[in-house]
């Protein structure tokens, strides 16, 4: 399948949606994700246009996870997470919904559960919160 330009992911990076960013670098953007599984669940996205995993270039993905990784420290910090999840879903067959590489962060902690994928849209001034939270622990 080609790339769509269409997806949403594609129109945050050019200013045609809007998100909740808490970090941008020449290569990817991170924002929060609008129907959270978890209390600070955080997407990770490279500007290039690339389906899934397997449409992007080595050395693109190598800045997409060291963003990752950098977004995932301030995540933890953030909401005082005991640990970190990191998914990345390739294909409609593992349950991708959303046609533009993403990784996905998810604070976990000891005894709370995560929500289904992608079911129940957050409240804006929450996510806008979370999304304060995020950017204070990255600076
Ligand atoms: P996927 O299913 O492709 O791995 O993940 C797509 C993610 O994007 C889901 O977790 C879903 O909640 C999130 N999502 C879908 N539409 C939007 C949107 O318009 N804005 C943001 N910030 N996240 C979205």
């Amino acid at each position: 399948m080609a790339y769509d330009t269409r997806n949403v992911f594609a129109k945050i990076l050019r200013g045609d949606a809007t998100a909740h960013v808490v970090y941008e670098d020449d290569h990817s953007v991170a924002f929060m994700d609008i129907m959270p599984q978890v209390e600070g669940h955080t997407l990770v996205v490279p500007r290039a246009a690339a389906e899934d995993l397997f449409d992007i270039q080595p050395d693109s993905l190598a800045h997409l996870i060291r963003a990752t990784q950098y977004v995932a420290r301030g995540v933890k910090k953030a909401f005082d997470a005991h640990g970190v999840m990191i998914a990345q879903l390739s294909g409609a067959a593992a349950g991708q919904t959303v046609f533009h590489l993403h990784f996905h962060i998810l604070p976990r902690n000891h005894g709370i559960e995560f929500k289904l994928h992608a079911r129940e849209p957050a409240d804006a001034a929450l996510l806008a919160a979370h999304a304060a939270r995020v950017r204070a622990a990255l600076t």
